[in-house]
Order: structure tokens, then C-alpha cells, then sequence
């Protein structure tokens, strides 16, 4: 392979997108792909003794969240967690078929949910206000004795707006219905602990927790009933089919130790790296406008929008200069679409088109990001000065 732009060349500032492997992740499941590749459900010790790596990853996964090892499945991605979780709650109530989530999660959510939707299921995206917040009240009039699930995510990977987990939980379990969180982008950036709390399913991945891709975990409390998505062997109890991904899961495990163990140390380290970039580069473009919930936000999140400089020809510039960093949503970065987060949010299609996410992760340096913070000054109003001046709109009566 050639590669064209060397990780040392590189200010990353995509963290919410994916994040670099930690070493000490890597350390830790090297064995897994060079020695020790028996298949952990051999009878011959070559094989199981695999098993207790697995077991010991399952506590450290555990215990990032706050719940038993027994309710941890790992999974083969983010994705698969959410989608796994959709498809039991169907499965679980013929009665109960409604589907009740919101316009901002991630696409393995409200994709899937437009899937059953065109199938036939009652779905219910619930509208957000201008900071990404929900209305409580909705939220308990949206639910009913026909509701299979209440999915909402933990935090939002596109402008960290936080939401209420342990009300919005109460209020599902106040109807009886099941309360899923996607969890992905809030562990490891903020505690998360479900023993204390009536959910029922929460979404993990590795990739976005200093683990490599491929890798992710479901939580399933022991109260809950859950029906396997992959069927197939019995491995994760039954839960989950599939010869497990060994290397993957010893990293999950070690990410998430990591992660736990230093959770309010990195924590006050982005935030303080967010609060120098977000404050340097609004003093040197005072009318730029900072999208989320100000008093409920991740530390390292910071969604920008620069009204009138195009995010997609800022982030051309940015590359030239070896920054990192995303318009709206990675997955919907290169298509014409504004982000459905911050439509949702009530921004126009122009103000989401100048919306700029730039996630900060534990390996980012002061230097890097006051560096970036005058690279993406520079960047946005160089795009603002090429605007060619457009056709002038002349509304004329029969317009309105
Ligand atoms: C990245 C992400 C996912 C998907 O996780 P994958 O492991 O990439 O499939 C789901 N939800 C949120 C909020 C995410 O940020």
C-alpha cells in the first residue's frame, strides 16, 4: 500500500467518527491473532483456555457500564447492537409493534426504523428542540400498550447534546415498555451506569473507545427478554451465533478498562482542548454559532456552523493542511444531504450545509488544536471570500 498523507502529518480532530488503537490495546490482543487462535468452544484446552480471556473482557466491559458480565453479548459493531435490539423488541409482544425513538440517532436507528416503517410497523420519531432536546412530556404521551421499544441514544454523535437517560427510562418503565440507549458515543466520555437504572438494552462500540473496528457489545439486562439476531451456534449464551472475533473482544475489554480508569482524566483533558478551539476560533470569527444543548453536552464534542462558508469546501482546506474533521455526519459526508440531526435541530438547509464537527480525543495536545483552531479560522474565511457573489433572488408576489 501507498499512502498518501502520514499519520504524523495529521491533526486528528474526528474522534466521534473513529478513534486511533491505543497501544496498550493492541499489546493486549496481539497473542490473539499470532498464538492463540483455537476456537474458544473446542473441548481441547488449546481451545478453551481462550475462554477465560473472553470471560475476563466480558467483566471489563461490564464494568465500564455499571452491570453483571452475564449481560454483556459482544457483537460485531455499534450497528449490529442497535439493530439486534429493534428486531427482539418486535419479536418479544405480537401486541406491541410500535417502535418509539428520535429524529437525531444515529443511522442504525432511524434507518432501520424507516425499514419497519415501510413494512408496516407503527414508528414514532420523536422532534427535537433547537439545543437536540426532547420534550418529556411527548416522549410519555408517545408511548402506549402497543409500544415494543423506547430507543433513544445516550449522546449524539453529531453535536454531543446529552439526553435525560435515567427520566427518559423511568418513563418508559412507568408504561412498561423496554428502554434501549445507544450508548457509543457517551462511554468513555461520560460515566454510564445502568445497574441503577430500569434499561433494559445499550449499544457499545469498540472503534470509538481506542479498540479497532469490527467489534462491539450489547448490553441485555437480566430482566429483559432478548431474541438472537444471529442464530446460529451457541455461543454468548445462545444470544449471539457466530465463532467469536477473540482478538476483538480482549481489545474491547482493554479499551474499557482503560476508558474506566481514566474517565474523568481524559474527560477534563478534551474538554479543556474543546473549550481553547471553541473559544480561539469564535474570537477570530465572532458570528459563528456553537449547535447542541450548551448546559448538557459531551466534553469533546464541538459542532460548528460558520453561516455562509460551504462545510464540504472548508473541509477541502482542511485536508490540504492534514485536519481532521467531519461535516455533519460521517456517514452522510459526500452526499448532497443536510445532516437530519441539525435539520432536526431546526437549522436550515444552508445552516447545516456550514456546519463543521471536530471531536477531540485523550491523544490530542494543546498545540495541535490551537494550531487547527487557526488553520479552520483561516480555512472558513478563505471559503467565504471565493463565495461567488449568487444570482440575486427577487420574490415576487405570486411566489407566496
Ligand atoms: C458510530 C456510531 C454507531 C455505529 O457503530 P459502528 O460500530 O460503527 O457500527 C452507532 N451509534 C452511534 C451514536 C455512533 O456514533
Amino acid at each position: 500500500m501507498n499512502f498518501a498523507v502520514h499519520p504524523d502529518k495529521v491533526i486528528y480532530l474526528d474522534h466521534n467518527a473513529t478513534t486511533p488503537v491505543h497501544p496498550d490495546v493492541l499489546e493486549a490482543m496481539l497473542p490473539y491473532l499470532r498464538e492463540y487462535y483455537g476456537n474458544p468452544s473446542s473441548a481441547y484446552r488449546f481451545g478453551s483456555q481462550i475462554r477465560r480471556a473472553i470471560d475476563n473482557a466480558r467483566q471489563q466491559v461490564a464494568a465500564l457500564i455499571g452491570c453483571e458480565p452475564r449481560e454483556i453479548l459482544f457483537t460485531g459493531c455499534g450497528t449490529e447492537s442497535n439493530n439486534a435490539t429493534l428486531a427482539s423488541a418486535l419479536l418479544a409482544d405480537r401486541d406491541r409493534q410500535q417502535i418509539v425513538t428520535t429524529s437525531v440517532e444515529h443511522s442504525a436507528i432511524v434507518k432501520h426504523a424507516d425499514t419497519l416503517a415501510r413494512r408496516g410497523h407503527p414508528v414514532t420519531l420523536l422532534p427535537v428542540n433547537s439545543p437536540g432536546q426532547l420534550d418529556l412530556d411527548a416522549v410519555r404521551a408517545a408511548l402506549s400498550e402497543e409500544t415494543a421499544l423506547l430507543s433513544v441514544m445516550w449522546a449524539n454523535n453529531e453535536t454531543g447534546t446529552i439526553f435525560p437517560v435515567k427520566e427518559l427510562a423511568e418513563i418508559a418503565a412507568e408504561k412498561g415498555v423496554p428502554f434501549h440507549t445507544d450508548a457509543v458515543q457517551a462511554a468513555g466520555k461520560i460515566p454510564l451506569r445502568v445497574s441503577d437504572l430500569p434499561v433494559r438494552f445499550l449499544s457499545l462500540s469498540g472503534h470509538k473507545l481506542q479498540c479497532p473496528k469490527g467489534i462491539g457489545a450489547l448490553f441485555v439486562s437480566a430482566r429483559a427478554r432478548f431474541h438472537p439476531y444471529f442464530i446460529g451456534g451457541g455461543q454468548e449464551g445462545g444470544r449471539r451465533g457466530g465463532t467469536e472475533n477473540v482478538a476483538g473482544i480482549v481489545a474491547f475489554g482493554k479499551a474499557a478498562e482503560i476508558a474506566l480508569a481514566h474517565l474523568e482524566a481524559h474527560a477534563a483533558h478534551v474538554q479543556a482542548l474543546r473549550d481553547t478551539f471553541e473559544q480561539t476560533l469564535l474570537s477570530a470569527l465572532p458570528d459563528g454559532a456553537v449547535n447542541g444543548d450548551p448546559s448538557s453536552r459531551l466534553p469533546n464534542t464541538s459542532s460548528l456552523r460558520f453561516e455562509g462558508a460551504d462545510a464540504e469546501a472548508v473541509l477541502v482546506l482542511l485536508d490540504k493542511e492534514g485536519v481532521c474533521a467531519s461535516a455533519g455526519s460521517a456517514c452522510t459526508t459526500g452526499s448532497l444531504n443536510p445532516s437530519h440531526v441539525l435539520t432536526a435541530m431546526g437549522l436550515t438547509t444552508d445552516q447545516a450545509r456550514s456546519t463543521l464537527r471536530f471531536s477531540f480525543g485523550p491523544s490530542n495536545t494543546p498545540e495541535e488544536v490551537r494550531l487547527a483552531a487557526d488553520i479552520v479560522a483561516a480555512a472558513v474565511t478563505r471559503v467565504r471570500s471565493l463565495r461567488a457573489p449568487g444570482p440575486v433572488a427577487i420574490h415576487t408576489q405570486a411566489d407566496r
